[in-house]
């Protein structure tokens, strides 16, 4: 499962302009801060892959990465920019739910949610969003280093990630997969690619 080649492919502004190569795909997706890029550059390797932008208004792209030749990573637009106006929001949720409900390629929607802090509404949307569209997703829980602190409710990440699968229980007949992450320890990049190549068949 391990990576030995990654290459950015494109960078497309709608669903019918992703790439046509029939590969299989998997989509990061998560709010603004949650540690996205750096997930990326941890399951690649690489210090700068992720070129995303993150000003608002930058980030509406669908950027396509092909690793070994044979399967991509996605990298979607954050969403929840505290600073974007109400029209880009609308944009995000228009242009990243119809690349979700239209891409056949798509295997599974990895959204990535900050374990540090309790649960957001934003991030309870967008997985109960999915989950009644019954599109497929995997929770990937980021920060897992971080200690709790007073100011962030008081609670372990452990408790955070328990406390948010409770939350979104309803919108799902059976809980999707999860994996706990960190950027910092490396924590859970090989069962992330390891749960990938289950996902592919190989
Ligand atoms: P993005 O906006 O989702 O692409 O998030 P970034 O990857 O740029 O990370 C946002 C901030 O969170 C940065 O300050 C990172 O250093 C920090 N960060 C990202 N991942 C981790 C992690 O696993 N643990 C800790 N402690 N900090 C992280």
């Amino acid at each position: 499962a391990e990576v030995v080649n990654a290459e950015f492919v494109k960078s497309s502004v709608k669903t019918e302009e992703c790439p046509s190569d029939g590969l299989p795909e998997f989509a990061l997706v998560g709010g603004s801060n949650v540690g996205k890029s750096s997930l990326l550059n941890s399951l690649v390797r690489r210090k700068r892959l992720a070129l995303t932008s993150k000003k608002p208004g930058k980030t509406q792209c669908i950027n396509h990465f092909r690793i070994n030749d044979s399967w991509c990573l996605v990298d979607l637009p954050g969403y929840g920019y505290a600073a974007a106006p109400h029209e880009l929001r609308t944009d995000w949720n228009k242009f990243t739910k119809d690349y979700f409900l239209n891409r056949p390629t798509l295997v599974s929607v990895f959204l990535l949610i900050d374990a540090s802090i309790p649960a957001k509404k934003i991030d309870l949307e967008y997985a109960s969003w999915l989950g009644q569209n019954q599109i497929p997703m995997t929770l990937i829980f980021t920060k897992c280093d971080k200690r709790k602190k007073k100011k962030n409710g008081g609670k372990r990440p452990e408790e955070n990630v328990q406390d948010f699968q409770e939350l979104i229980r309803d919108f799902f007949q059976t809980a999707p997969p999860w994996v706990m992450t960190s950027s910092v320890t490396n924590q859970g990049r090989d069962e992330i690619l390891l749960h990938m190549s289950q996902l592919r068949n190989y």
